[in-house]
């Protein structure tokens, strides 16, 4: 089955990780603090802390910043659900906002939702696209709001050559098995902050500052969150071929992209030109009319060896949402989830499995659209 995404495990990989294992730290040590100082170098942020997940870094990012009972955080529904569910575990109320055909969030329906009570936004570049964040920023900016900007797809995306990681206060990515790179399990804040990068350092691990021989300080409230060595070493071994395996997904994508152009039966992600995009997904929009038959497709696709899968369903949708806030309906993300299908696009594929995908996927489409649906 070639999977809609995937990690690329090498020799180098799997040496980095044994001589950690052989070595005196296996928790945290030079390995953990060598894998901040490359994200930082990557990216151009100014600091960075590694945690054992993306979620560990949301919920960081939002507790340093004082997210808590009452506030209103303004984010898009068209995610995975750790987004919202970590400022929810403060006590914040998700305000949700319309996405754009791209799957990333309407910018233009930021401002309308702004209430006193609203603290941050939080985008997410969808599938690797960066979004708006210049205009993003400046709503931001005039109502004196923090933009976290949830990244978990988008390490090694760019705009205008300048990589995701310091556009907002907080950026975080993610280093699960499938994201851009990884570290098995982990994530990361990035920030230009040094308060900020101080209280999230505190924050992951049981906020005690180390003095000196035995004495230490515990002055903030803190969990046990590290990334660890183990974890570290891949994420500085992936790191280094994190250009390359962007480089396989976007050929992939632009052989996708050049086979579906006249296709009209579904619309695929489109680029903005001075972007780069990690294509962590290639995500097909299908048209309304093929909305019923989208079942039958995706067990037809998986079938026939096409790891797909759909992202996402909207939080609200959520039960837990559902019955904690209330029924939501956005126009924009109930049809993104009724049309949206991931395809295969990973750095482990060749161009033939490329081929194989595309001329599948147009086949069974064109197969399924003959039945139309009956209403
Ligand atoms: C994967 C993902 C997360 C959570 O990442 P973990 O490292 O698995 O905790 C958060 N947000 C988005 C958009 C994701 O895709």
């Amino acid at each position: 089955m070639l999977s809609y995404s995937t990690q690329l495990i090498d020799e180098n990989d799997i040496n980095v990780v044994i001589d950690v294992l052989k070595s005196d730290f296996l928790a945290q040590g030079p390995k953990v603090e060598q894998f901040e100082q490359d994200l930082c170098a990557y990216t151009g942020a100014k600091h960075a802390i590694a945690f054992n997940s993306a979620t560990s870094a949301l919920h960081g990012a939002y507790s340093v910043y004082g997210i808590t009972q009452g506030d209103e955080v303004i984010t898009s529904p068209i995610s995975f659900v750790a987004t919202s569910n970590m400022f929810v575990e403060l006590g914040a109320t998700p305000v949700w906002c319309d996405v754009k055909l791209d799957g990333n969030i309407d910018e233009s329906k930021i401002e309308a939702l702004i209430t006193k009570r609203t603290k941050a936004i939080v985008p997410i570049d969808f599938a690797g696209k960066p979004v708006a964040i210049e205009k993003i920023n400046a709503i931001a900016k005039q109502h004196n709001l923090l933009v976290i900007q949830d990244a978990a797809h988008a390490l090694g995306s760019s705009i205008n050559g300048d990589k995701v990681g310091s556009f907002s206060d907080m950026t975080i990515f993610s280093f699960h098995a499938i994201k851009p790179i990884t570290t098995s399990e982990g994530g990361a804040v990035l920030t230009n902050n040094e308060k900020y990068a101080k209280a999230l350092r505190l924050f992951r691990s049981h906020g005690i500052i180390k003095k000196q021989l035995w004495s230490s300080d515990m002055v903030s409230m803190g969990y046990n969150l590290r990334m660890t060595e183990v974890a570290a070493a891949l994420g500085s071994s992936q790191l280094q071929k994190l250009d390359t395996f962007i480089q396989k997904r976007n050929k992939i994508s632009d052989y996708f992209d050049n086979r579906f152009k006249n296709e009209k039966l579904f619309l695929t992600q489109k680029l903005e030109s001075n972007t780069i995009s990690s294509r962590h997904l290639y995500p097909i929009i299908l048209n309304p009319e093929l909305h019923c038959l989208k079942e039958d497709i995706f067990k037809e696709l998986q079938e026939r060896g096409l790891g797909v899968q759909v992202h996402y369903r909207p939080i609200y949708q959520n039960s837990f949402y559902k019955e904690k806030f209330g029924k939501t309906v956005l126009p924009v993300a109930n049809d993104f989830y009724l049309s949206e299908i991931s395809i295969p696009c990973n750095q482990t594929m060749s161009m033939k499995d490329a081929e194989y995908v595309a001329d599948t996927f147009l086949d069974v489409i064109h197969k399924y659209s003959h039945r139309g649906c009956s209403f």
